[in-house]
């Protein structure tokens, strides 16, 4: 089951939650496999704001020989552009697996109101594995954060990846 990280939102999600959820992911996942087809670490981002979709990136690092160009911060240009707003203060971020430290502070910079990502990385991720950055007390910003959604298909794209690459 999804599960919350701020305490007062641990409610189970409604079926049509999850079906909203469930159905962005999937558009994640559709910019990650992209990604992967271009020989990237397939990794999708997409920015929502209500029923519009601001921007939906996989990551580019390799591609643009940029090392801040990560699904999430390619979208969250992309979707600040879209906006005509730095702050994208209504936005759910939908991330195939759990950002990293510069991602999760790109994501208190713009404010966003919801995380939403798939798989859990254990070594990077800076959401619930490290840091806890949406979370913390001593940034001026917090995020609600649900994980888990669609993660057996997220995890499984990375797994892959990474096993194809040491063949
Ligand atoms: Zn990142």
């Amino acid at each position: 089951m999804f599960s919350a990280t701020e305490t007062d939102s641990e409610a189970e999600l409604t079926t049509e939650q999850t079906v909203t959820h469930e159905r962005w992911m999937r558009e994640a996942l559709r910019v990650a496999r992209d990604a992967r087809s271009a020989g990237e670490v397939p990794v999708g981002t997409c920015v929502v704001d209500g029923d519009q979709l601001l921007a939906a990136a996989g990551n580019r690092t390799r591609t643009d020989c940029d090392p801040t160009a990560h699904a999430e911060i390619v979208s969250l240009r992309e979707a600040s552009q879209k906006a005509g707003n730095y702050r994208l203060a209504n936005a759910t971020v939908y991330s195939t697996i759990e950002p990293c430290a510069m991602c999760a502070g790109a994501l208190i910079q713009a404010r966003v109101k919801l995380l939403v990502y798939g798989a859990t990385d254990e070594k990077a991720g800076a959401v619930e594995s490290h840091f806890h950055i949406c979370a913390a007390h001593q940034l001026n910003h917090r995020i609600k954060v649900i994980k888990g959604v669609l993660e057996p298909e997220c995890r499984e794209l990375m797994q892959e990846f990474f096993k194809e690459r040491r063949c």
